[in-house]
Protein backbone atom coordinates (compact mmCIF):
# COMPACT_ATOMS: atom_id res chain seq x y z
CA UNK A 1 0.00 0.00 0.00
CA UNK A 2 1.60 3.59 -0.46
CA UNK A 3 1.40 6.43 1.36
CA UNK A 4 -1.49 8.02 -0.60
CA UNK A 5 -3.30 4.77 -0.28
CA UNK A 6 -2.63 4.18 3.53
CA UNK A 7 -3.65 8.11 4.15
CA UNK A 8 -6.80 7.78 2.12
CA UNK A 9 -7.94 4.85 3.89
CA UNK A 10 -7.14 6.49 7.64
CA UNK A 11 -9.00 9.06 6.65
CA UNK A 12 -12.36 6.79 5.10
CA UNK A 13 -12.22 5.40 8.65
CA UNK A 14 -11.95 8.80 10.45
CA UNK A 15 -14.82 9.72 8.57
CA UNK A 16 -17.20 7.04 9.33
CA UNK A 17 -16.04 7.08 12.95
CA UNK A 18 -17.26 10.48 13.15
CA UNK A 19 -20.89 9.67 12.28
CA UNK A 20 -20.83 6.44 13.92
CA UNK A 21 -24.16 5.62 16.04
CA UNK A 22 -23.45 1.56 16.49
CA UNK A 23 -23.40 1.91 20.39
CA UNK A 24 -24.92 4.05 22.81
CA UNK A 25 -22.07 6.07 23.14
CA UNK A 26 -22.30 8.38 20.39
CA UNK A 27 -25.39 9.97 22.27
CA UNK A 28 -23.26 11.34 24.89
CA UNK A 29 -20.04 12.05 22.80
CA UNK A 30 -19.25 16.01 22.51
CA UNK A 31 -16.47 14.68 19.26
CA UNK A 32 -15.65 11.11 18.49
CA UNK A 33 -11.96 10.35 18.72
CA UNK A 34 -10.27 8.11 15.62
CA UNK A 35 -6.86 8.58 16.37
CA UNK A 36 -4.49 10.48 14.21
CA UNK A 37 -0.43 10.43 13.65
CA UNK A 38 1.96 9.28 10.78
CA UNK A 39 0.35 7.45 8.39
CA UNK A 40 3.97 5.52 7.12
CA UNK A 41 4.18 4.75 10.92
CA UNK A 42 5.68 0.90 12.10
CA UNK A 43 4.25 1.54 15.48
CA UNK A 44 1.31 2.06 16.73
CA UNK A 45 -0.24 3.05 20.35
CA UNK A 46 -3.26 1.96 21.42
CA UNK A 47 -5.15 3.39 24.77
CA UNK A 48 -8.67 2.51 26.19
CA UNK A 49 -10.84 5.78 25.52
CA UNK A 50 -11.07 9.14 25.28
CA UNK A 51 -11.69 10.94 28.02
CA UNK A 52 -12.67 15.07 28.66
CA UNK A 53 -10.20 16.79 26.93
CA UNK A 54 -9.93 13.84 24.10
CA UNK A 55 -13.58 14.65 23.73
CA UNK A 56 -13.59 18.23 23.90
CA UNK A 57 -10.96 17.90 20.86
CA UNK A 58 -11.43 15.16 19.06
CA UNK A 59 -7.94 14.29 19.28
CA UNK A 60 -6.75 10.85 21.58
CA UNK A 61 -3.84 11.87 24.40
CA UNK A 62 -4.25 15.23 24.78
CA UNK A 63 -4.48 15.61 28.49
CA UNK A 64 -2.11 14.80 31.32
CA UNK A 65 -1.99 11.54 30.19
CA UNK A 66 -1.01 12.74 27.28
CA UNK A 67 1.68 14.74 27.91
CA UNK A 68 3.10 11.99 29.87
CA UNK A 69 3.15 9.97 27.11
CA UNK A 70 4.94 12.46 24.94
CA UNK A 71 7.39 12.39 27.68
CA UNK A 72 7.96 8.74 27.91
CA UNK A 73 8.46 8.85 24.13
CA UNK A 74 10.84 11.09 24.33
CA UNK A 75 12.62 9.10 26.67
CA UNK A 76 13.97 7.34 23.72
CA UNK A 77 14.19 9.84 20.96
CA UNK A 78 10.57 9.66 19.48
CA UNK A 79 8.02 12.11 18.91
CA UNK A 80 4.48 11.23 18.87
CA UNK A 81 4.09 12.76 15.50
CA UNK A 82 6.45 9.76 13.83
CA UNK A 83 3.61 6.99 15.57
CA UNK A 84 0.05 6.61 15.33
CA UNK A 85 -2.40 6.96 18.19
CA UNK A 86 -5.72 5.51 18.63
CA UNK A 87 -7.85 3.74 21.17
CA UNK A 88 -9.78 0.72 21.96
CA UNK A 89 -13.14 2.54 21.64
CA UNK A 90 -13.29 5.90 19.64
CA UNK A 91 -16.19 7.76 22.02
CA UNK A 92 -15.85 8.82 25.41
CA UNK A 93 -17.62 6.55 27.78
CA UNK A 94 -19.94 8.97 30.68
CA UNK A 95 -17.84 9.67 33.98
CA UNK A 96 -14.85 7.44 32.66
CA UNK A 97 -16.37 4.68 33.21
CA UNK A 98 -14.99 1.47 31.58
CA UNK A 99 -16.43 0.53 27.86
CA UNK A 100 -19.19 -2.05 28.10
CA UNK A 101 -18.75 -5.37 25.94
CA UNK A 102 -20.99 -4.62 23.84
CA UNK A 103 -19.73 -1.08 22.99
CA UNK A 104 -16.27 -2.08 22.37
CA UNK A 105 -17.38 -5.68 19.84
CA UNK A 106 -19.46 -2.66 18.12
CA UNK A 107 -16.02 -0.77 17.86
CA UNK A 108 -14.19 -3.25 16.78
CA UNK A 109 -13.74 -3.00 13.45
CA UNK A 110 -12.59 0.44 13.56
CA UNK A 111 -9.47 -0.96 15.09
CA UNK A 112 -9.24 -3.80 13.00
CA UNK A 113 -9.02 -1.88 9.43
CA UNK A 114 -6.65 1.02 11.51
CA UNK A 115 -4.57 -1.93 12.16
CA UNK A 116 -4.84 -3.65 8.44
CA UNK A 117 -4.59 0.06 6.50
CA UNK A 118 -1.12 0.80 8.78
CA UNK A 119 0.27 -2.88 8.76
CA UNK A 120 2.16 -2.37 11.91
CA UNK A 121 4.95 -4.03 13.12
CA UNK A 122 5.01 -2.97 16.70
CA UNK A 123 1.39 -2.54 18.76
CA UNK A 124 2.23 -0.64 22.08
CA UNK A 125 -1.04 -1.51 24.28
CA UNK A 126 -1.55 1.06 26.85
CA UNK A 127 -3.25 -0.01 30.11
CA UNK A 128 -4.92 -3.57 31.16
CA UNK A 129 -8.19 -2.63 29.00
CA UNK A 130 -6.34 -2.50 25.39
CA UNK A 131 -3.89 -5.20 26.41
CA UNK A 132 -7.02 -7.55 26.86
CA UNK A 133 -7.53 -7.18 23.47
CA UNK A 134 -4.12 -8.13 22.03
CA UNK A 135 -2.93 -10.58 25.03
CA UNK A 136 -6.33 -12.05 26.20
CA UNK A 137 -5.74 -13.35 29.81
CA UNK A 138 -2.97 -11.73 30.60
CA UNK A 139 -2.02 -9.71 33.69
CA UNK A 140 -0.79 -6.22 33.41
CA UNK A 141 1.19 -6.37 36.46
CA UNK A 142 3.05 -9.47 34.61
CA UNK A 143 2.57 -8.73 30.92
CA UNK A 144 4.24 -5.12 31.34
CA UNK A 145 7.14 -4.29 29.50
CA UNK A 146 6.99 -7.90 27.65
CA UNK A 147 6.22 -8.22 23.85
CA UNK A 148 4.32 -11.14 22.21
CA UNK A 149 2.96 -12.00 18.57
CA UNK A 150 -0.13 -10.58 17.84
CA UNK A 151 -3.22 -12.59 16.79
CA UNK A 152 -4.13 -11.55 12.84
CA UNK A 153 -7.40 -11.49 13.73
CA UNK A 154 -6.97 -8.36 15.44
CA UNK A 155 -5.95 -6.68 12.02
CA UNK A 156 -2.09 -5.86 12.66
CA UNK A 157 -1.09 -9.39 9.51
CA UNK A 158 2.55 -10.06 11.29
CA UNK A 159 3.09 -7.50 14.18
CA UNK A 160 4.27 -7.93 17.91
CA UNK A 161 2.61 -6.54 20.88
CA UNK A 162 4.32 -4.53 23.70
CA UNK A 163 2.17 -3.75 26.73
CA UNK A 164 2.92 -0.38 29.19
CA UNK A 165 1.05 0.50 31.63
CA UNK A 166 -1.93 3.29 30.97
CA UNK A 167 0.28 6.73 31.27
CA UNK A 168 -2.74 7.94 33.73
CA UNK A 169 -2.17 4.80 36.09
CA UNK A 170 1.64 6.20 36.01
CA UNK A 171 0.47 9.69 36.99
CA UNK A 172 -1.27 8.46 40.12
CA UNK A 173 1.58 6.08 41.12
CA UNK A 174 5.02 6.97 41.46
CA UNK A 175 6.06 2.93 41.24
CA UNK A 176 4.13 2.65 37.87
CA UNK A 177 5.84 5.90 36.61
CA UNK A 178 9.07 4.08 37.48
CA UNK A 179 7.90 0.97 35.73
CA UNK A 180 6.99 2.73 32.57
CA UNK A 181 10.20 4.61 31.68
CA UNK A 182 12.11 1.26 32.08
CA UNK A 183 9.66 -1.02 30.26
CA UNK A 184 9.34 2.04 26.95
CA UNK A 185 13.12 1.76 26.95
CA UNK A 186 12.32 -1.81 25.67
CA UNK A 187 10.15 -0.45 22.53
CA UNK A 188 12.73 0.71 19.92
CA UNK A 189 14.27 -3.02 20.63
CA UNK A 190 10.80 -4.97 19.75
CA UNK A 191 10.53 -2.88 16.78
CA UNK A 192 14.20 -4.01 15.48
CA UNK A 193 13.42 -7.57 16.25
CA UNK A 194 9.67 -7.54 14.99
CA UNK A 195 10.90 -5.63 11.49
CA UNK A 196 14.23 -8.49 11.33
CA UNK A 197 11.56 -11.08 11.37
CA UNK A 198 9.33 -9.22 9.09
CA UNK A 199 12.37 -8.61 6.90
CA UNK A 200 13.48 -12.23 6.86
CA UNK A 201 9.62 -13.67 6.21
CA UNK A 202 9.26 -11.44 3.25
CA UNK A 203 12.24 -13.09 1.80
CA UNK A 204 11.52 -16.47 2.51
CA UNK A 205 8.30 -17.21 4.39
CA UNK A 206 8.86 -21.05 4.78
CA UNK A 207 12.18 -19.99 6.61
CA UNK A 208 11.00 -17.59 9.15
CA UNK A 209 11.87 -18.43 13.14
CA UNK A 210 8.79 -18.69 14.90
CA UNK A 211 7.42 -15.66 16.49
CA UNK A 212 7.95 -16.74 20.44
CA UNK A 213 11.55 -17.07 19.43
CA UNK A 214 12.20 -13.74 18.53
CA UNK A 215 9.79 -12.62 21.72
CA UNK A 216 12.05 -14.30 24.30
CA UNK A 217 15.22 -11.87 24.69
CA UNK A 218 12.05 -9.07 25.69
CA UNK A 219 10.11 -10.84 27.55
CA UNK A 220 10.43 -11.35 31.18
CA UNK A 221 10.62 -14.22 33.02
CA UNK A 222 7.48 -15.27 35.31
CA UNK A 223 7.20 -14.25 38.57
CA UNK A 224 9.29 -11.04 37.99
CA UNK A 225 6.58 -8.58 37.94
CA UNK A 226 8.56 -6.22 40.34
CA UNK A 227 11.70 -6.18 38.46
CA UNK A 228 12.61 -3.78 35.53
CA UNK A 229 11.90 -4.99 32.18
CA UNK A 230 13.15 -2.52 29.93
CA UNK A 231 15.60 -4.00 27.25
CA UNK A 232 18.73 -1.73 26.54
CA UNK A 233 18.53 0.32 24.18
CA UNK A 234 21.52 -1.55 21.83
CA UNK A 235 20.37 -0.24 18.32
CA UNK A 236 18.30 2.91 16.81
CA UNK A 237 15.15 2.07 15.59
CA UNK A 238 12.44 4.85 14.28
CA UNK A 239 9.12 4.29 14.33
CA UNK A 240 8.95 5.31 10.67
CA UNK A 241 11.07 3.73 8.60
CA UNK A 242 8.82 2.53 5.84
CA UNK A 243 9.36 3.51 2.30
CA UNK A 244 6.61 4.60 0.49
CA UNK A 245 6.90 2.42 -2.93
CA UNK A 246 5.70 5.39 -5.15
CA UNK A 247 8.52 7.59 -4.56
CA UNK A 248 10.84 6.07 -2.65
CA UNK A 249 11.97 2.67 -3.98
CA UNK A 250 15.41 2.51 -1.77
CA UNK A 251 15.12 2.19 1.61
CA UNK A 252 16.39 5.43 3.36
CA UNK A 253 19.22 5.38 5.98
CA UNK A 254 18.84 5.10 9.13
CA UNK A 255 19.61 8.10 11.91
CA UNK A 256 22.59 7.71 13.91
CA UNK A 257 21.83 5.96 17.88
CA UNK A 258 21.45 8.58 20.39
CA UNK A 259 21.12 7.63 24.01
CA UNK A 260 18.33 8.06 25.88
CA UNK A 261 16.95 10.80 27.95
CA UNK A 262 16.55 9.36 31.68
CA UNK A 263 15.13 13.21 32.62
CA UNK A 264 13.28 12.50 36.35
CA UNK A 265 9.47 13.00 35.80
CA UNK A 266 8.21 15.08 38.88
CA UNK A 267 4.44 13.09 40.38
CA UNK A 268 1.95 15.36 40.11
CA UNK A 269 -2.33 15.00 40.36
CA UNK A 270 -3.89 13.35 38.04
CA UNK A 271 -7.17 15.44 36.43
CA UNK A 272 -10.32 13.10 36.73
CA UNK A 273 -11.62 14.02 33.75
CA UNK A 274 -8.27 12.66 32.25
CA UNK A 275 -8.20 10.09 29.54
CA UNK A 276 -9.32 6.91 30.68
CA UNK A 277 -6.12 5.24 32.48
CA UNK A 278 -7.37 2.08 34.22
CA UNK A 279 -4.61 -0.38 35.39
S1 LIG B 1 -17.63 4.03 20.48
FE1 LIG B 1 -17.19 3.25 18.40
S2 LIG B 1 -19.01 2.00 17.87
FE2 LIG B 1 -19.60 3.35 19.60
S3 LIG B 1 -20.52 5.17 18.60
FE3 LIG B 1 -18.30 5.61 18.97
S4 LIG B 1 -17.29 5.02 17.04
FE4 LIG B 1 -19.33 4.07 17.02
Amino acid sequence: MTHAERRAALEAIADEVRACTRCRLHRSRTNAVPGEGHPDTEVVFVGEGPGFNEDRLGRPFVGRAGDLLVKLLGSIDWRRDEVYITNVVKCRPPDNRDPQPDEIAACQPYLRRQLEALDPALIVTLGRHSMGRFMPGARISDAHGTVRPADPATGARDASVYALYHPAAALRTPAIERASYEDVAGVPAALEASRARRARAAVNPRAAEPAADVFAATTAAPGAATEPRGVALAVDARPVTRPDPATHPVSPTVPPPRPPDPSPMVPSPVDPDDQLGLF
